[in-house]
């Protein structure tokens, strides 16, 4: 009963009608223009409901999974903001150098043209362009904590002109073990900021974190139901020496059209994205060895 689950329920989508349009937020036109040209015209519920909050200065906690519009949510009044007061500097903390890399390249598009400036600063990728583009003048600086603290400690990386800091994904870098950092990072940055703080979940640690470094936050809570129990669920027998071609027959199913699986090691991860290339079937590798380009490559592949 655990691994099996048949019967999946259909997942009724409650309609939200937001209360706000792009062009009603009281937006910069250029901005609304920007949003509009890449494909997005109606507010997400988190756009809608955090964005005027933002807007307004207050601090926010945002609890909203990936997949909601969180990250339009706060880059859309930041670029905003930003637009008004060439002064602004936005710091962003993420848990993984994709995350960060992935709000960046939102940040790019949202802000083409509009002579905004971005540094990406994470682990794992050489520090030396990293720091070149510190010195540089930036309205945002994107990065992992483990290597934000490093050039802040270095002093490449000064802080205290930073008016607002985003947590983004809050709970994953607290369960990474970057608690200690992400303190260390926030107590160099002047209080007189605004902190916005985006989690799929609250737990007590996150909590603590939101009373010790924010003030009086609004809390906007989109949270989507469990859809595990939508998701078909079987376990599959096989005969002995026969797991591959079961693997295989099922790959050719024609409703598998992108497919994930996951295995425990590394070389049998591999191993078995190399056997499904020889069977013919489209596959790549992703696991702990592989350079941060060899996984964007697999994804974008
Ligand atoms: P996120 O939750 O930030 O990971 O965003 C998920 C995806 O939704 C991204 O690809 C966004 O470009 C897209 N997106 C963000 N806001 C909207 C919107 N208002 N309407 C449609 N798509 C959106």
């Amino acid at each position: 009963s655990r691994f099996i689950n048949t019967t999946p329920t259909k997942v009724v989508e409650e309609v939200y009608t937001p209360t706000h349009q792009f062009d009603t937020f009281g937006l910069n036109h250029k901005l609304v223009q920007k949003i509009a040209s890449m494909g997005i015209d109606t507010p997400t519920p988190i756009q809608d409901q955090i964005i005027p909050e933002i807007l307004k200065g207050n601090d926010v906690i945002g609890l909203a999974e990936t997949g909601t519009g969180k990250t339009a949510a706060f880059l859309i009044p930041l670029v905003e903001k930003t637009l008004a007061d060439d002064k602004r500097q936005t710091l962003i903390m993420a848990p993984t150098r994709e995350l960060a890399l992935q709000i960046n390249e939102e940040l790019r598009k949202l802000a083409k043209g509009l002579n905004m400036y971005s540094t990406v600063c994470v682990g794992g990728m050489n520090i030396g362009p990293q720091v070149k583009g510190l010195k540089q003048k930036n309205h945002f600086v994107i990065g992992t904590p483990g290597r934000l603290l490093d050039l802040i400690r270095q002093k490449h990386f000064d802080t205290k002109r930073i008016t607002t800091v985003v947590l983004d994904e809050a709970d994953r870098m607290l369960d990474m073990g970057f608690i200690h950092d992400m303190r260390k990072i926030l107590s160099t940055v002047p209080t007189k900021r605004e902190t916005l703080f985006f989690s799929a979940t609250m737990t007590p640690e996150a909590k603590k974190l939101t009373s010790d470094f924010m003030q009086k936050p609004i809390e906007v809570s989109v949270k989507k139901q469990d859809v595990t129990t939508s998701i078909r669920q079987d376990v599959v027998p096989y005969k002995h020496d026969q797991k591959f071609e079961t693997l295989v027959a099922l790959l050719n199913k024609p409703e598998a059209t992108r497919v994930i699986i996951f295995g425990s090691m590394k070389f049998a991860v591999k191993r078995l994205a190399n056997d499904l290339v020889k069977a013919g079937i489209k596959a790549d590798c992703i696991h702990g060895n592989k350079t941060h380009k060899q996984r964007v490559n697999a994804l974008n592949a």
